[in-house]
C-alpha cells in the first residue's frame, strides 16, 4: 500500500489549477454551490413526528446497560462513513457496537486505478477510518457497479444483520441516483422482514425482535423526498469525521472515480487541493444541520439545537420495527447529553 501511494504521488507532474470538481460519487449531490438552496424536506414545522417530541430529560439507554448494536450498509467503501460516521463515533464512545458494511469492494472508484489493488486500498482506508471512529468495518468482495438485488445477496444481508444481532440497521434509500446505492436499499428492505423468519437462512438464528431500519439523508425528490425523522448533532465528533475524510484519500483528496483530474497535484497545488476538499466537506456536513434546523431544535431544545453546526439525519423505514418517540431516544442516546 505504501509503495502504491508513493508511486501515485511520484507519478504526476504539477497540476496547474486545483479546480474542485469533486465529482466522485460521494460528493456529486452536494457540490458547494448548491449548499444554500432551500430544502423542501425541512419545510414545515410539524412535518415529521420528530418535530413534536419534547426534549428528553432522561437517558433511557444508560439505564438499560445493554450495549446497542448498530449495523450500517453502504454500496461503496465511503458511503456509510459519509452519512453516519458522526453518529457511529458517538455510539462507539458510549460503548455501543457499530459496524459499517460496504456491499461492494469499490474496485472502479478511481480515475487512475482499478481492480484488485484499488479494492485493497479502499478496504484499508475504511479500516483506518473504523479505527478512528471506534467501530468495525467490513467490505464484501462484490464488484463496484455490479451490485444486484439477488436472492444470494438478500441472504448475505439477512445473515449479516442477524449475526450482528442488530437493534438498528441503516442503508441508502432505494430511489438514490447510483444503481449500487438503490440496490443496497432494496436488499436491506428485502431483509427487513426476513431477518425474523426462522426458516429463511436457518443456519443463522432469526432475530426475535425486528430491528429499527433507517435511511441515510439524500436530496432526491421523487417519488418522495427524504424525511428527517431523527437528526443527530455531531459537533463533538466532527474532527473524527474530518479525520475519516482524510483517511479515505482515494475518494476525497484524490477525487474518486470522476474527479476530473488527470494527474495528482504536487507541492503547493496539493496543499491547496487538500484545503479545498476539506472545506467542501465541512460545508457539506454543516449543510445537514442547517437543512434540518427545526428537527435539531425539537430534539435538543431551542438553544442547543439552534447553535449546532454539524448534524446527520435519518429517515425511519416503514419496514421493520416502528419505534415510539421514547424508543428513538433510547436507540439514539444523544439528545440529553
Ligand atoms: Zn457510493
Amino acid at each position: 500500500m505504501a509503495l502504491l501511494k508513493i508511486r501515485w504521488f511520484a507519478a504526476g507532474a504539477v497540476v496547474a489549477a486545483v479546480a474542485l470538481s469533486l465529482l466522485n460519487e460521494g460528493t456529486l449531490r452536494w457540490p458547494a454551490g448548491r449548499l444554500e438552496l432551500p430544502q423542501a424536506a425541512a419545510a414545515a414545522p410539524g412535518a415529521t413526528a420528530a418535530l413534536t417530541l419534547p426534549v428528553a430529560t432522561t437517558q433511557p439507554a444508560a439505564a438499560s446497560k445493554q450495549p446497542l448494536r448498530i449495523i450500517c450498509f453502504g454500496a461503496h467503501p465511503d458511503d456509510c462513513e459519509l452519512r453516519a460516521a458522526g453518529s457511529g463515533a458517538k455510539w462507539a464512545a458510549q460503548g455501543h457496537q457499530v459496524k459499517f458494511v460496504s456491499l461492494t469492494n469499490g474496485d472502479i472508484g478511481h480515475w487512475q486505478m482499478a481492480g484488485g489493488p484499488l479494492a485493497q486500498r479502499r478496504t484499508a482506508e475504511v479500516q483506518r477510518s473504523a479505527q478512528i471512529l471506534g467501530i468495525e468495518a467490513e467490505v464484501l468482495d462484490i464488484h463496484d457497479g455490479e451490485l444486484l438485488p439477488t436472492l444470494e445477496n438478500r441472504k448475505t444481508v439477512t445473515r449479516l444483520i442477524r449475526q450482528w444481532k442488530a437493534d438498528v440497521v441503516m442503508c441508502h434509500r432505494p430511489n438514490d441516483y447510483h444503481p449500487d446505492h438503490r440496490n443496497v436499499g432494496l436488499l436491506v428492505q428485502d431483509a427487513a422482514y426476513m431477518v425474523t423468519v426462522p426458516f429463511f437462512c436457518p443456519d443463522i438464528p432469526r432475530l426475535e425482535r425486528n430491528p429499527v431500519f433507517l435511511y441515510y439523508e439524500d436530496r432526491f425528490q421523487k417519488p418522495n423526498p427524504f424525511s428527517a425523522d431523527v437528526v443527530v448533532g455531531i459537533d463533538d465528533v466532527i474532527e473524527k469525521k474530518m479525520a475519516m475524510v482524510e483517511a479515505l484519500e482515494s475518494q476525497f483528496y484524490e477525487g474518486g472515480c470522476c474527479s476530473g483530474l488527470t494527474e495528482l497535484p504536487q507541492g503547493e497545488a496539493a496543499v491547496a487541493r487538500k484545503q479545498t476538499v476539506y472545506d467542501s466537506f465541512r460545508r457539506r456536513f454543516a449543510s445537514t444541520a442547517d437543512r434540518f434546523r427545526p428537527q435539531l431544535k425539537a430534539y435538543y431544545g431551542e438553544q442547543r439545537g439552534g447553535s449546532m453546526s454539524y448534524a446527520e439525519a435519518f429517515e425511519i423505514c416503514e419496514y421493520g420495527r416502528q419505534p415510539t418517540p421514547d424508543e428513538i431516544r433510547r436507540l439514539f442516546p444523544f439528545f440529553g447529553e
